[in-house]
């Protein structure tokens, strides 16, 4: 691990990508094929490859308790250097090297053993398996201690999710193409159609790029959608007829089959199947194998019924068959990522294969009634697109997906080959009530904001009632213009946390509102953002939990 935090730390140290690059591949070429797996993951800043479903599942709480262990320092002490930095190897890394000052001041000469790489990623398995928080903790301990402050650093910063060494993705594929003399593109290629940069390196390593395939039970990052803004900006992008389909409000799922074994996985690659025995069990008789892309909805016969609906079903992680006979979920199709020629034949890619294609082979297959194809128009003008829009807004959907006939299917990349038209944003104003700082560039001023509602029941009227935590979406001008106010104006501090005078109101947009006990509302938001402050707004003008409620309905 101690080789690899150095050129971990020689990336951060230099802004010159070529400079990063040139570390990097300098460091990778030297590594055996089983190191070299590892390092690429670690390096994406992830414990896992992207495909793994295993998620890393350690919280501060593990991490604050080893790392306070190892170190031989007082309990509060890892949030103390955590305040300082908002960065949780940083942290780690302060706390340990004053140990082992403190134990060379004593006149000890310190020395940790070190770990490979394989050994680590061993442990933080073994960590992510283990049940119970207490066996965690010990695991991460025992690995701590064999190592230096500087690996332990990154052994925290990779575990928590938090490497910011400044390395994009693209930079670790230009280091591998470099490594081992493979042009860029075949690495990007590659690691698209596997989803981990671990096996494309050995593969390139080896100058076996070409065979790189997606494969079952392995899931693939979801093709995205840029947002448009009308119907005029994307016809003028797009060839004529357009080809747009309908957005689907439900769970991004990809479904996995080979013979009767049959897996979904969500937008985040988790195994989801369990969610929905329905889905997976209509899907096992089909006489197909293959990768479908597609979206989970509550569905009953053939329409469609509200996300409301289906939210019941979530947050368990398998439906009773009451609930199961009550909300009933069905898989609206559009893609195929994979497919078997025929019965029986071994899977082939289709990324590669235009979409009309693609689609042409999903509308030959075999369905179940619960599996429906997606809805597809061809408009051939703004205003047609308009009419398709507000066609699909009647079926109870989104809006539509409008895409390029001809694109292949690109994992992970939200290009301009997938165009997404919705409805336009609802957004409420709300008073921001708690305060925290923020993360990275922003951790030196108060960014992220709780904010609330009014409450209008009778006999509550007056209170405020949480509805959402969102990153401050304002100027750098901005948020330090309130993070003065709001420093002036702490109520109290709990940890991180300060409750603030409930006086500022900001504008909250966000893609849909839902019955939820995160706050104290009764409601959540989904992907809530700072749209603006609303200076000329009293707390006693914002909006209520009735306008909330109106919403969801
Ligand atoms: P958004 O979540 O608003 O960024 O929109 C993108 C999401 O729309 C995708 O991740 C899918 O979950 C969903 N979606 C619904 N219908 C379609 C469709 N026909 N094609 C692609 N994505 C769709």
């Amino acid at each position: 691990m101690r080789p690899w935090a150095e050129t971990a730390s020689g990336v951060a140290a230099t802004s010159r990508t070529s400079e990063k690059v040139a570390l990097l591949a300098g460091y990778l070429g030297s590594l055996d094929p089983l190191s070299l797996t590892v390092a690429c993951v670690f390096f994406t800043g992830r414990p896992f490859p992207a495909a793994d479903p295993r998620s890393a599942g350690v919280g501060w709480a593990a991490v604050r308790e080893a790392v306070e262990r190892v170190a031989g320092a007082a309990p509060g002490a890892f949030g103390e250097a955590y305040d300082r930095s908002s960065d949780p190897g940083r942290a780690a890394y302060d706390l340990l090297a004053t140990r082992d000052a403190e134990r060379e001041r004593l006149g000890e000469r310190v020395t940790h053993p070190d770990a490979s790489l394989p050994e680590v990623q061993a442990a933080f398995a073994a960590i992510v398996e283990a049940r119970r928080p207490a066996a965690r903790v010990d695991l991460l301990a025992g690995l701590l201690e064999r190592l230096d402050p500087l690996p332990a650093m990154y052994v925290v910063k990779v575990l928590s999710g938090e490497l910011r060494i400044g390395l994009r993705e693209g930079l670790v594929e230009s280091a591998v193409a470099s490594a081992f003399g493979r042009p860029v593109a075949e690495v990007r290629h590659a690691l698209m159609a596997t989803g981990d940069i671990g096996e494309v390196a050995r593969l390139a390593r080896e100058d076996r790029l070409s065979e790189a395939r997606p494969s079952l039970f392995r899931p693939l990052q979801p093709m995205l959608a840029s947002p448009a803004r009308d119907a005029e900006v994307i016809a003028g992008r797009m060839a004529s007829p357009m080809w747009a389909e309908d957005k689907y409000d439900g769970i991004r799922a990809q479904l996995h089959k080979r013979g009767r074994e049959v897996r979904l996985y969500s937008r985040d690659l988790h195994d989801i199947t369990r969610q929905f025995p329905d889905v997976a069990g209509a899907a096992r008789p089909m006489p197909w194998d293959g990768i479908l892309d597609g979206e989970l909805l509550a569905m009953d016969g053939g329409s469609i019924l509200p996300f409301a609906r289906l939210q019941n079903r979530l947050g368990r992680v398998a439906p009773s068959p009451a609930m199961l006979a009550e909300v009933p979920a069905g898989y609206v199709t559009f893609d195929a990522i994979a497919l078997s020629p025929a019965p029986g034949e071994p899977v082939a890619p289709l990324l590669d294969v235009p979409l009309a294609e693609r689609r042409a082979r999903l509308e030959s297959l075999e369905r179940p009634a619960r599996i429906v194809l997606g809805h597809l128009e061809h408009p051939d003008s703004p205003g047609a697109l308009d009419e398709a829009f507000d066609a699909s807004r009647a079926r109870g959907n989104e809006g539509l997906v409008v895409k390029d006939p001809a694109s292949g299917y690109t994992p992970g990349r939200r290009g301009l080959a997938w165009l997404k038209l919705k409805k336009a944003l609802a957004t409420l104003d709300c008073v921001v009530v708690g305060v925290e700082v923020g993360h990275g560039k922003r951790h030196g001023v108060l960014s992220d904001y709780t904010f609330a509602v009014r409450d209008d029941r009778p006999g509550h009227e007056g209170a405020l009632v949480t509805v959402g935590k969102a990153y401050s979406g304002l100027t750098d001008a901005e948020i330090a213009e309130m993070t003065h106010w709001f420093e002036a104006h702490t109520l109290k501090r709990l940890g991180r946390y300060r409750l603030v005078e409930p006086v500022v109101v900001v504008e909250v947009a966000f893609d849909r509102i839902q019955a939820s006990t995160r706050h104290g509302s009764g409601y959540a938001m989904r992907f809530p953002r700072i749209a603006r402050l609303r200076l000329d707004k009293g707390p006693d003008e914002a909006d209520t939990l009735s306008a909330v409620a109106a919403l969801t309905a």
